[in-house]
């Protein structure tokens, strides 16, 4: 879930959306029947012209059992109590144990389905290392209740780890001033005070089982041995802010979490508690590096089928930003906008409700990312940001420009051969 519990309300606000990270099918995607018609649904071992991306699997796994992905690498799935209805998590035989990636959201629906695949697959071994690869309540919102469950150890990176305990800790029945201000200089109506106020403030708590006391650090580059396999940790920023996937060493295979998704983007967001964030140019730096995964490994993804066509996938979600800034700079050289008045030029479909707060982050991203490589600039009157089109866009190289900003590129992957 790309939600961080800063957003405060789900009541209605409306605009128009697309690309939002929801799912794009009707419905859930384990109701796929295995004689459906697999090229529309993008889940049998068919080849889409269009994409690049193979699913090599007929079937995803339904509550309580898993398939295996490769030996002794299972995925399952845990349901969810959101619009993206379900997460999934991969298990990895460790001989007397196991190790597991990501947990679902605290909740019972989880719980039980944690417990029925502990009946059905788990074969009586314990957990011994949990494994998030970030902070959103779905990845490790059960963290918690799968270590003391089990005495297993907990693995996430530091900053993850730091950012969840803060997000847990700050709960609050009043709602902070600075979120109020985030909104309305980004031009939310000041009519919607008492609405966003009465939500109260830290919806991340909801979604999470009281965090591990302690864990072990992921870093950029180490090497982790997971079902007798050596892993690299390959770090993504700009979905969250050091989130892990991770690169097998011994075989093709990616652990792609949210940062690369087969069927959906996922949220970059500005959050008010890092009002002049550039998210977006660490998105796109940490997707330019995964094109130095080696080979076409098969992708574990956190949603939607386990995929071939990384590189491809990778390309199109980098595309699709593209577009959008290009759109977004052709909107702004109209007339100045408020971020709230750039929806028509960024989203497609209708947004309403907690959408509203993705769609808004997602838009100030657009905006700080064009201000940041000189294609926006910004004015604010005291009381709302406005942004105008500078430049020529179409004589500017958006990810070189993206690749000079301080802070922003990465080590490449073949430094830490
Ligand atoms: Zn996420």
């Amino acid at each position: 879930m790309a939600n961080t519990g800063a957003s405060p309300s789900e009541k209605s606000m409306r605009g128009t959306m697309a690309d939002q990270k929801t799912p794009a099918g009707k419905g859930p995607e384990d109701k796929i029947p295995e004689d459906a018609n697999l090229a529309d649904h993008r889940a049998g071992k068919v080849r889409d012209a269009d994409d690049g991306l193979v699913f090599p699997f007929h079937k995803v796994p339904h509550e309580g059992s898993v398939i295996e992905v490769a030996q002794g690498i299972l995925w399952a799935r845990m349901p969810l109590p959101w619009s993206l209805d379900h997460i999934n998590v991969y298990l990895f035989d460790e001989g007397d144990s196991w190790t597991v990636i990501d947990t679902g959201s605290n909740g019972n629906s989880g719980r039980s389905a944690w417990e029925a695949l502990e009946e059905s697959t788990l074969g009586g071994k314990p957990i011994s290392r949990v494994i998030a690869t970030h902070m959103h309540p779905d990845h490790l919102g059960l963290a918690g209740w799968l270590t003391e469950r089990h005495k297993a150890e907990f693995y996430i990176s530091q900053t993850e780890y730091l950012l969840a305990n803060t997000l847990w800790m700050s709960a609050s029945a009043d709602f902070p001033q600075s979120e109020l201000d985030f909104l309305f200089e980004a031009g939310v109506d000041r009519q919607y005070e008492d609405m966003i106020k009465s939500a109260g403030f830290g919806n991340y708590k909801k979604g999470v089982y009281q965090l591990p006391t302690a864990f072990h650090r992921l870093e950029d580059g180490s090497e982790i041995m997971i079902g007798g396999r050596r892993w690299r940790t390959v770090m993504g920023r700009g979905h969250s802010p050091e989130h892990a996937c991770l690169m097998c060493l011994d075989e093709p295979l990616f652990i792609s979490g949210d940062q690369v998704l087969p069927q959906i983007t996922s949220n970059v967001s500005v959050y008010a508690r890092e009002p002049l964030a550039n998210p977006l140019s660490h998105w796109l730096a940490s997707l330019e590096r995964i094109k130095q995964v080696p080979g076409d490994p098969l992708v574990l993804p956190s949603h939607g089928p386990v995929f071939t066509g990384l590189g491809a996938r990778v390309q199109a979600l980098i595309d699709s930003h593209l577009r959008k800034l290009n759109t977004l700079h052709a909107w702004l050289e109209e007339e100045e906008r408020t971020p709230v008045e750039t929806f028509p030029a960024l989203f497609r479909r209708k947004i309403t409700g907690f959408d509203f707060f993705m769609a808004l982050g997602e838009a100030v991203a657009h905006l700080h990312l064009l201000e940041s490589v000189g294609l926006a600039e910004r004015r604010f009157d005291g009381e709302v940001n406005r942004f105008s089109a500078k430049g020529d866009i179409a004589s500017t190289d958006i990810m070189k420009a993206v690749m000079t900003l301080k802070g922003v590129p990465l080590r490449s992957l073949n430094d830490f051969d």
